[in-house]
């Protein structure tokens, strides 16, 4: 199978968020059959729902991957594992989240797999960090990136500059 260009969107708001993604990257570029791309610059945002908890530190890759969508899922869903991800309340804090946000121009309807990923068009802190990696992206249904992110709400989103990086939120 030829090599497909795939994004996956990542963030943590516990233990060390910025650890938390970096090891994650780390993880994904080993994956069989994969090779990273690029990785977008990183960002804090507020949570979504409940606010009792820490800002979410977010960002996105691109691969190149031969892996067929479901068993991409199950890598991430291992690696979130690994890293203590514990599934309890919804939009609640997590040590990581990593999401298949898009998988080539190929629209995926399951139920474990939904791409592109259903919150991508609307968040901030998604859609950022994919306009950094690819500012032309168009998503398969034809709708332009750099359009979605105007109309998206403001989630006071900001940029971690690479010095800032070592420093916990
Ligand atoms: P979350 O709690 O946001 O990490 O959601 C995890 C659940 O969403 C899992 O049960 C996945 O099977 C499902 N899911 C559906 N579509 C996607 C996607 N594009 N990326 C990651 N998880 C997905």
């Amino acid at each position: 199978m030829p090599a497909i260009e795939v994004y996956i969107g990542l963030g943590s708001n516990l233990a060390n968020p910025l650890r938390q993604l970096a090891q994650a990257v780390a993880k994904l570029a080993s994956l069989p059959d994969t090779s990273l791309v690029a990785q977008s610059p990183f960002y804090r945002s507020r949570p979504i729902g409940p606010q009792d908890q820490p800002d979410f530190i977010n960002g996105a890759v691109k691969l190149h991957t031969s892996l067929e969508p479901l068993i991409l899922l199950g890598h991430l869903q291992r690696i979130e594992n690994a890293h203590g991800r514990r599934r309890n309340q919804h939009w609640g804090p997590r040590t990581l989240d990593l999401d298949l946000l898009l998988y080539g121009d190929h629209p995926v309807q399951n139920e474990r797999l939904i791409v592109p990923h259903p919150e991508l068009t609307n968040r901030d802190f998604v859609l950022q960090p994919l306009l950094d990696l690819s500012p032309g992206l168009i998503l398969p249904d034809g709708r332009a990136l750099q359009v979605l992110r105007h109309q998206c709400p403001d989630n006071g989103l900001k940029r971690l500059e690479p010095e800032h990086r070592d420093s916990p939120p």
